[in-house]
């Protein structure tokens, strides 16, 4: 299978740019002053709905969806929220299939956007099934959240954004789960600059996609609690382009503990005043745990702010009190 290249996420940009929010990549003075070295942050945070992944699946539904009678996808979070938003711009129909193990207020956020919610089962490959049921009977267009050359394509785009605003950039920092987005971003920064650095960022626990390009294939891992929840999950067996991607383009992974995201949430909220979710900060965290050491310019994806905010408010006055 052929993997997305840098003119498939130049058409992206092109098809995305009345659609989605041109998001601003600030300096952050308290990390540069940290590092020694210039730090931007790329605010996906600022996205529509709260995270990047309305890029690939804008993307998605305008290559894909027009014919379409309707979309479905399993997720609990930042993906079923883009979906649910951008099927309803269309004015198409869009269900979501979530486990019975989906707490009541990740159900009603999709909801709130539009999203029919099948509660299905006990896991999320229950859920995936009942997509897979969906599209045979009901005739409805399947919207993976990561490993689909058209969602990789629309995630690539932060890196031309990121790149035309800062030629200077030489190292990124990405979140990474199932690798849609750090692969997008990747591949596309190598191929405008290829002397840049990306590297790779997750939890400690249950990080697939680390254990996977350890073992050199995809591998299942068990899925953990984490502040980085939207990182968790699989990448999915088999996996079509994001191993491959991230096998190529990823320079370096780092995996982080808890009490490292936390402090990255905290340090977005005190230091730079954004609410972040755990999977948003990890690039942050990264930083101030000083387990990358880059020298020039760095540019951090901050990924989304999708966090239940009694979770958020905790973990920030907890913060102040180190
Ligand atoms: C989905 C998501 C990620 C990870 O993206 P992948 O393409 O699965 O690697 C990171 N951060 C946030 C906020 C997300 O919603």
């Amino acid at each position: 299978m052929t993997l997305p290249v840098l003119s498939d996420v130049i058409a992206a940009a092109g098809r995305l740019r009345e659609r989605i929010v041109r998001t601003p990549l600030i300096s952050s003075a308290s990390l540069s002053t940290i590092q020694a070295s210039s730090v931007f942050l790329k605010l996906e945070t600022r996205q529509t709905t709260g995270s990047f992944k309305l890029r690939g699946v804008s993307n998605t539904l305008l290559l894909s969806g027009q014919t379409a009678k309707g979309f479905v996808a399993a997720s609990t979070g930042n993906h079923a929220r883009a979906l649910a938003y951008a099927a309803q711009q269309m004015g198409k129909s869009c269900v979501v299939c979530m486990s019975k193990l989906v707490p009541e207020n990740k159900i009603s956020a999709v909801r709130a956007l539009g999203a029919d919610i099948k509660i299905v089962g006990s896991s999320q490959d229950d859920a995936q099934q009942e997509v897979d049921r969906l599209v045979l009977s009901e005739g409805l267009l399947p919207v993976p959240p990561f490993d689909d050359k058209r969602v990789i394509a629309g995630q690539g785009t932060i890196a031309l954004e990121i790149l035309e605003d800062r030629p200077e950039v030489d190292t990124l920092l990405v979140p990474l789960s199932g690798g849609g987005l750090a692969g997008g971003v990747a591949m596309t920064a190598k191929s405008v600059k290829p002397s840049i650095r990306v590297i790779g960022v997750s939890m400690e626990k249950g990080a697939a996609m680390a254990a996977s390009l350890q073992a050199g294939k995809p591998v299942v891992v068990t899925e953990e609690p984490t502040l980085a929840d939207s990182l968790g999950g699989g990448i999915g067996i088999p996996n079509h382009y994001t191993f491959n991607l991230c096998q190529t383009y990823l320079d370096d992974i780092i995996l982080l503990t808890e009490e490292e995201i936390s402090a990255g949430i905290g340090h977005a909220y005190w230091q730079e005043q954004e609410i972040v979710e755990g999977a948003g900060a990890v690039g942050i965290a990264a930083l101030l745990a000083r387990k990358v050491h880059p020298s020039g310019t760095v540019a951090v994806v901050v990924s989304g702010r999708n966090i239940d905010m009694a979770v958020h408010q905790k973990l920030v006055s907890e913060y102040q009190k180190i």
